[in-house]
Parts: structure tokens; C-alpha cells; sequence
């Protein structure tokens, strides 16, 4: 028989990313909706936080997997220090991460935001000096719709981060129709 231990230790398995220790894709899928109905029923803001490692192809062909792991662990002990404890941290993709902000509104995101960047340009994590390793953002303030495009406004923020030259964080703004 399974004890209730068990059942936790395979439950946590299945929701954390191994390498990170953060939250994975498919915790994502069951906790969004959760958090969702929770901004909605106490008429709270809600802001996603999108963020992707610079050039994270360009630091595993120079130092190699391993660094490029420790990159991503070091991103996600970043996530999870400079956040608050209500705050839902994920491995999203590869080096893809999202940060659910509950009781935050845009504003305030941007600042948690900014922070987490300036966390991450910072924190030498690279064997070589001179090389620091950065991060671009895409965020947003959910709104009247469903989810997933909140997080589609996000990831094209993110998008034109990149486009604008990496390292920075750009606010997806939402456009009511009609
Ligand atoms: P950009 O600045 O546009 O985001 O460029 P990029 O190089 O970061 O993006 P790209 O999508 O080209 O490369 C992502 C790389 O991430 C390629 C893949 O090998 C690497 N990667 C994905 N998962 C892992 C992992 O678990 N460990 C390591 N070391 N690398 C990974
Ligand atoms: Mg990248
Ligand atoms: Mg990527």
C-alpha cells in the first residue's frame, strides 16, 4: 500500500523540475487555473513573469553542459530567494522560466521584474570573468480573458525583448477589442 509519504515524495516528482528544483510544465497546468479563480474571486490583480536565458546555446557550445546546467540552477535559486513566498515559480522549457505574481499588479511586476534581472546580470555565473550571463522578460497583468492568452501577450513581450537587444524586460500591454 502507498503511504500518504509516498504518494507525496511521487506527487512531487511529478510536478518539480529535477534540475531546478522549481515548479515544472505540467505543475504549471494544474496551479494556473487554481490561481486564477483565486485573483478572480478576491478581485486581485495577477502578473506573469516570462523570462528566457540570453544566448544559452552560445554558453553550453563555450563551457559546456555542465555550466549550462548550473546556469539554470543558479536561475532558479534566483527565482526563488528574490520572490515572495506566494509567488509560483516554474521551469517552463529549457531555459524558458515563468514566475506567477498573485496580488500584483503590472507595475509592481515590473519592479519584481527588473530586480530578478539585475539578480541574474549580476551573479556570475559564467567560469570566465569578463562573460556574464543575462536574461530577457516578456510580462503582463492578467485581465478579462482566459489565461493562456495573458500568457501569449507575455511570451510576445518577451519576443520583442529579445528583438530590442536581450537583457531587459518589456511590458505586454493589454488591448481590450472593440
Ligand atoms: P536567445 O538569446 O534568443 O534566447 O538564444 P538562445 O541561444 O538562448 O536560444 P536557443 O533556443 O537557440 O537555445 C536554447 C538552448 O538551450 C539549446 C539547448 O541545447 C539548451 N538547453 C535546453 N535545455 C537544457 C538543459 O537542460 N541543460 C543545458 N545545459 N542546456 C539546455
Ligand atoms: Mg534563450
Ligand atoms: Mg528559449
Amino acid at each position: 500500500m502507498l503511504t500518504g509519504r509516498l504518494v507525496a515524495t511521487l506527487h512531487d516528482t511529478a510536478i518539480k523540475d529535477e534540475l531546478t528544483q522549481l515548479y515544472n510544465r505540467r505543475a504549471l497546468e494544474e496551479l494556473i487555473p487554481t490561481e486564477v479563480a483565486r485573483a478572480l474571486r478576491h478581485d486581485q490583480p495577477l502578473s506573469i513573469v516570462l523570462l528566457d536565458i540570453d544566448h544559452f546555446k552560445q554558453v553550453n557550445d563555450t563551457y559546456g553542459h555542465q555550466v549550462g546546467d548550473k546556469v539554470l540552477r543558479t536561475t532558479g535559486h534566483i527565482l526563488r530567494i528574490h520572490t515572495r513566498r506566494d509567488d509560483l515559480s516554474f521551469r517552463y522549457g529549457g531555459e524558458e522560466f515563468m514566475v506567477l505574481l498573485p496580488n500584483t499588479d503590472i507595475e509592481k511586476a515590473s519592479i519584481v521584474a527588473e530586480k530578478l534581472r539585475e539578480e541574474i546580470e549580476s551573479s556570475r555565473m559564467l567560469p570566465s570573468k569578463k562573460d556574464q550571463c543575462t536574461a530577457s522578460f516578456g510580462i503582463t497583468q492578467l485581465r478579462d480573458e482566459e489565461w493562456q492568452s495573458a500568457v501569449e501577450r507575455a511570451d510576445v513581450a518577451l519576443y520583442n525583448a529579445k528583438e530590442n537587444g536581450r537583457n531587459q524586460v518589456v511590458i505586454g500591454e493589454y488591448q481590450r477589442l472593440s
